[in-house]
């Protein structure tokens, strides 16, 4: 067996959304799980439609994703002199032909071929006429009319079709531009694409495509098709479902491994595990495993996934993201004043309850502001710091300026001592504690939470506490 060579061939419309990146990757897993061939080919054939900047946010995307390529990217639209080439290739083989029926025409026959309850299709008025090139005709493929084209879909299982069926395609239009079907069958042979795997949306294209396969003469690659992306109401995904290009899951905070993570269980399964390493996926991917129904997109179990990856994450990774995320928000400057060690000791605080970066960044601040910034809610301040409440901070205080450091054990031994020579319960100190050090906002437990600010901070907040 000749070796995989699979391909993404994205048209440069638009970002890179949800439902796009898991056919990249079901593309990506199935040449990398067989020792294979990843390639890339952007589709820009239609000049109106395709950006440039379109084009950058998938090559973005896919980077983020790690899904990465093998050789160069192909660009569509530079292909046109070798797809034009094919198609006079088939004209010479009596494999296609011109035809000058007009729009109107065609229409026509396609109406009163559905009046009369046929399929309607192009009638083959310039089979065999043997027309030569002129302004306003199209090349069309010579398809076969009896029989039927078939294939086994990695995904679906073998189709077919009758040949009756399927129309006398166009291959070139008037203006000389190759239609889609003719340029991407050309671009996959020349590419060497041996497997495809794609959207359902294409699935009544293979057979079209297979009979340009079969008039030149080329090995058919295997197809597939990956069924779509539903909502929570089992209706066309959409923005409205939380289903965002996949950069806006970055700008939300989200890691990539987790997106891949959570993509490739939108429609692939392997047994009942739900979490998976890059390294776990390349070995177990199969498209056997793929699923033959639509998937419903379920952004809870998304910021799930992504919580776990963030339990699991390096803090060192976590930190650097954190204060990329910081320098978005006030600029590398200001950002540059946080001292990113800090940080890295502040993370694993938070790792057990972030659920995205951006999150983390937002539970770090009570630990990154200045005393004098922090925030004190008024509804946490006048429940916990009561005059009672104080008179304790105070004696606390003396106890914590008389360690030399706080550590875990030191915090401990200071609030449960105090707690036991008092006969209070720990929430009576545990409480006016913690609204002095956090301003009233979730943090950490206390044990972890004063080791990582500091001595002089932790003080410097109960002497605010208390003067408030
Ligand atoms: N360019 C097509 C699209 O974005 C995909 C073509 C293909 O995969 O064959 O829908």
């Amino acid at each position: 067996m000749s070796k995989t060579v699979s391909r993404f061939a994205p048209s440069p419309t638009g970002f890179l959304h949800i439902g796009g990146a898991r056919t990249a990757l079901f593309a990506w897993l199935l040449a990398r799980s067989e020792g294979g061939e990843f390639v890339l080919r952007i589709e820009d054939t239609d000049r109106e439609r395709s950006t440039k900047e379109a084009i950058d946010a998938i090559i973005d995307a896919m980077s983020w994703l790690g899904l990465e390529h093998d050789g160069e990217i192909v660009f569509q639209s530079k292909n046109a002199d070798r797809h034009n080439q094919v198609i006079d290739q088939l004209i010479e083989s009596g494999h296609a032909y011109y035809c000058d029926c007009s729009k109107e025409k065609v229409d026509a026959m396609r109406e009163s071929a559905m009046k009369e309850g046929r399929k309607p299709k192009y009638d083959g008025t310039c089979r065999e006429r043997n027309l030569g090139p002129g302004e306003d005709r199209v090349v069309r493929l010579k398809a076969p009319q009896s029989g039927s084209t078939g294939f086994r879909d990695m995904v679906k299982g073998p189709i077919s079709v009758e040949n009756s069926e399927l129309d006398d395609m166009i291959l070139r239009r008037s203006d000389g531009t190759p239609t889609y079907n003719l340029a991407v069958v050309v671009d996959d042979h020349d590419m060497g694409v041996t497997r495809v795997l794609r959207g359902d949306d294409h699935v009544n294209n293979t057979p079209r495509q297979i009979l340009i396969y079969n008039a030149m003469n080329w090995d058919v690659p295997e197809f597939g098709h990956v069924p779509m992306i539903l909502g929570p109401d089992k209706k066309k995904l959409s923005k409205r479902h939380g289903a965002l290009s996949v950069m806006e899951y970055e700008k939300m905070g989200y890691l990539p491994e987790a997106v891949i993570n959570y993509l490739a269980r939108l429609g692939w399964s392997h047994g009942d595990q739900e979490l998976f390493t890059r390294e776990e996926l390349i070995k177990y991917f199969n498209p056997e495993g793929l699923g033959n129904s639509p998937s419903v997109f379920d952004l809870t179990k998304f910021e799930w996934v992504n919580s776990q990856y963030m339990q699991q994450a390096d803090p060192e990774r976590i930190a650097d993201l954190v204060m990329d995320f910081l320098a978005r928000e006030v600029g590398e400057e200001e950002a540059a004043k946080v001292d990113r060690e800090y940080v890295v000791k502040v993370v694993p605080l938070l790792q057990p309850r972030a659920k995205s970066i951006v999150d983390m960044l937002e539970q770090s601040r009570v630990f990154l502001v200045d005393v004098s910034h922090l925030h004190y809610e008024e509804k946490a301040v006048k429940k916990f710091l009561t005059s009672e409440a104080k008179a304790m901070l105070e004696e606390l205080l003396v106890r914590f300026e008389a360690e030399e450091k706080l550590t875990h054990d030191s915090v401990e031994a200071i609030l449960k001592g105090y707690v036991t020579e008092k006969g209070l319960k720990f929430k009576d100190v545990g409480q006016p504690v913690r609204t002095a050090v956090s301003g009233g906002a979730p943090s950490p437990g206390l044990y972890d939470m004063l080791p990582v600010l500091g001595k002089a901070q932790t003080v410097a907040r109960i002497k605010r506490a208390i003067e408030l």
